[in-house]
């Protein structure tokens, strides 16, 4: 038993309405506006967040949607990806990354991923490659950019498709640009805990390509060309005025919360940096640490600490996606993706979110380095 004083308050993973309070009072005149013009579906505000999110990420064409999922399974379907094709991927992800790829009937090939960044290890996607292979779904996990110089480089020796599952790494810079903004296609989700949260679900597909933006926009209105003309069979999946005027008001803080987030990180890695595994921060990328993730082989006992100093803390990802129930199918056992069934075995999200005070973090960090060390 660690002898800390214990912590009054509980330390939540986020805390949403900390978030709003500052902002309320804009918000509440935004909806107030939408509520007097009636217009809720595909108004202003969408349009207006597709523009701002598309000069955000530098790029021409922005298709905002009803969730992240969505964004994928979207956008994979204007990719043309299909029945009999391969699509490889991470298996150390949420598993609405793997899922977008069974919904267009294609296969995911799960490929391993590297011990320090978390990330798809890109020495070993070649080897997953066969004449079926279309495409790659990169995940910039907990927010840090993945090796996406080797994955583009990858993708046009072999001609595949590259989407970018941004899920987690809204805002996020590889080199000069931002994540997202680098292969065919970046897709965007506004779940309320994401860095940047809508107030319900939300998301957004990004690309270079007109064509394949104007067909994300028709596919999720029902393949609509004209009033009631249908050119083929579409969806619904559209993000409402409501959540676009919200997300729009955020969008303006989105640096200072990753900023943030980085502050946090720094505090927490230079408690930690010499004692458990820390996130990988390099030169040439921004983590914008949707998730502070350490690798630590005692985690039952450091989870077991926070949880007395009444400090929250959670495993993202207790199974890796090729041994989930769900994946069954494609045949995979314990053994085959190894550095991913050992992460999900050792890492541990601890609190980040913009309105956590230093203070906490250093507090928390003071448990961790307390615990790992007795
Ligand atoms: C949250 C998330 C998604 C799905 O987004 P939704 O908006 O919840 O559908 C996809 N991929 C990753 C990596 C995520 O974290």
């Amino acid at each position: 038993m660690i002898n800390i004083t214990q912590n009054k308050t509980a330390i939540p993973m986020l805390d949403i309405k900390a978030q709003h309070e500052p902002l309320k009072e804009e918000i509440k005149q935004a909806l107030k506006d939408i509520l007097d013009s009636g217009q809720f579906i595909l108004g202003p505000n969408v349009r207006s967040f597709e523009q701002e999110t598309a000069a955000y990420f530098r790029v021409d064409n922005a298709a905002a949607l009803a969730s992240g999922t969505d964004a994928l399974y979207l956008c994979l379907r204007a990719l043309d990806i299909k029945e009999g094709d391969e699509v490889i991927t991470t298996p150390f992800t949420f598993i609405a990354t793997a899922e977008a790829i069974a919904y267009v009937n294609a296969t995911p090939v799960f490929t391993d991923i590297d011990r320090y960044s978390l990330n798809m290890d890109v020495s070993k996607i070649e080897e997953k490659i066969t004449p079926k292979t279309r495409a790659i779904v990169v995940v910039h996990l907990f927010g840090r950019p993945a090796d996406m110089d080797e994955i583009m480089e990858l993708a046009r020796k072999h001609n595949l498709k590259v989407i970018e599952d941004c899920a987690q790494s809204f805002g996020a810079l590889y080199k000069d640009r931002r994540a997202g903004s680098i292969g065919d296609a970046g897709c965007f989700s506004f779940y309320p805990s994401k860095n940047l949260g809508a107030y319900g679900d939300g998301g957004m597909m990004i690309t270079g390509n007109r064509d394949v933006c104007e067909k994300v926009k028709l596919l999720r209105n029902h393949g609509t060309v004209a009033p009631y003309r249908h050119s083929f069979i579409g969806y619904n999946s559209r993000l409402d005025e409501i959540q676009a005027a919200i997300l729009r008001i955020k969008l303006k803080h989105i640096e200072e919360y990753n900023r943030k987030r980085r502050d946090l990180a720094r505090i927490y890695t230079s408690v930690l940096g010499d004692v458990v595994q820390c996130p990988a921060e390099t030169s040439d990328r921004t983590h914008v640490y949707h998730q502070y993730t350490i690798r630590v082989p005692a985690r039952e006992k450091v989870s077991a600490a926070l949880k007395d100093n009444n400090v929250s803390s959670v495993v993202y990802y207790p199974t890796p996606l090729h041994l989930q129930e769900a994946f069954h199918y494609l045949g995979y056992r314990k053994g085959d993706l190894p550095e991913s069934e050992a992460a999900a075995d050792e890492v541990l999200s601890i609190p980040v979110y913009p309105e956590l005070e230093p203070e906490k973090a250093e507090f928390i960090a003071g448990i961790i380095l307390k615990t790992v060390r007795d």
